[in-house]
């Protein structure tokens, strides 16, 4: 499937914020809406398109998976469209939808009904500070279920096939009238699937899924930071007779910074600096992330200032723009003297030094 300009179809920039993508998409969606385009297929179709992009783009993580891999990470088992037409599918998602929908026809979205979709898959990686704030690819081992390639999923072995279950005749569920309610179990004899196997497949034992080993590469977005998770739809368990798939989600774990501690895109640093260097003044040399840049620190800097150098801090996620590096100049007294030393400081604060005192002074 091309790859779609979901930012293009909702006409926002690509570092749109939540709100102008909201207002962008009740704009174009009451624009197109059927309701008011009535045969207009043209119509139909561009309302079809703004939904899918704004079910993407107003969930942070589904935008953050968009911005990876492009639309193509949506099409994995019956896609954008799937969720769409289902109002509610999407792994029941969906959310920035369900209001409008409800606004436009005064009730909630009935959800499909089918064959269940495949359990999600947690997992966490823990990477180097460095990696979150620069993005980094990594592959991960999971374990998951995928549809068994024998049967095709169908759980009867090849050549065979499956009959409607006698006891429930295909629905799956034994309805029986008990004092005048209707009361619903799952059929035992078919599980609840509605189809008998007479022959199973071999491989995956009538199941229709097998598990097999898989390496997935990911796509660190750089400016992650601890404690997020990315979640990749279509990665997790194969669902129910070719029902959508679970997501995979990945819980980030970062390693702290020897020297920088971070606060969202902003980083702090403690820089000791010479009581010569405070009182004088003097060009330090800042550690960035980057590599060093030149501070002019101004003569009578006080122990405990903090200066600002922007952009110089971390990548926001999914945004051109960078955090600040804050530095707090630690004044550093000097513990070894010379004698010298000594003098010329005695001589600075215009007193004379202790241990030279006569004891009369403390005999007042
Ligand atoms: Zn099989
Ligand atoms: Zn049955």
């Amino acid at each position: 499937m091309a790859n779609k300009d979901y930012y293009k179809t909702l006409g926002v920039e690509r570092n749109a914020s939540a709100e102008e993508i909201k207002k962008a998409y009740r704009q174009l969606a009451k624009k197109y809406h059927p309701d008011l385009n009535r045969d207009d297929e043209n119509a139909a179709q561009k309302f079809k398109e703004v939904n899918e992009a704004y079910q993407v783009l107003s969930d942070d993580q589904k935008r953050a998976q968009y911005d990876q891999f492009g639309s193509g990470a949506f099409d994995g088992t019956g896609g954008a469209n799937a969720g769409y037409s289902g109002f509610g599918g999407f792994g029941g998602g969906f959310s920035g939808f369900e209001d409008i929908f409800e606004s436009f026809f005064g009730g909630g979205g009935a959800r499909r009904r089918g064959p269940a979709r495949g359990a999600d898959i947690e997992t966490s990686i823990r990477i180097e500070f460095e990696e979150a704030a620069f993005g980094v690819k990594k592959d991960i081992t999971i374990n998951r279920y995928e549809e068994c390639e024998a049967c095709g999923g169908s759980g009867a072995k090849k050549g065979t096939g499956k009959r409607t279950c006698p006891t429930c005749g295909g629905s799956g569920q034994i309805r029986r009238s008990m004092g005048g309610f209707m009361n619903i179990t799952t059929c035992q004899q078919c599980g609840g699937t509605g189809e008998i196997i007479d022959d199973p497949c071999q491989v995956c034992a009538g199941t229709g899924k097998v598990i097999k080993k898989r390496v997935i590469s990911i796509n660190i977005p750089a400016g992650i930071n601890d404690g997020q998770t990315l979640t990749l739809y279509g990665q997790g368990n194969a669902g129910d007779q070719g029902a959508e798939a679970g997501a995979l989600l990945i819980y980030i774990r970062v390693k702290p910074h020897k020297k920088f501690k971070r606060e969202g895109a902003d980083l702090y640093l403690d820089l000791p600096v010479s009581f010569g260097q405070a009182a004088l003044g003097c060009e330090l040399q800042v550690p960035t992330l980057e590599g060093e840049v030149k501070y002019k620190m101004p003569a009578g800097t006080q122990t405990g200032t903090v200066f600002r150098l922007r952009e110089k801090g971390i990548k926001y996620l999914r945004q051109d723009r960078k955090g600040d590096l804050f530095v707090k100049v630690n004044v550093e007294i000097p513990r070894k003297l010379t004698e010298r030393q000594k003098e010329l400081i005695a001589e600075l604060e215009g007193f004379e030094r202790p241990e030279k005192r006569s004891k009369g002074l403390f005999r007042k």
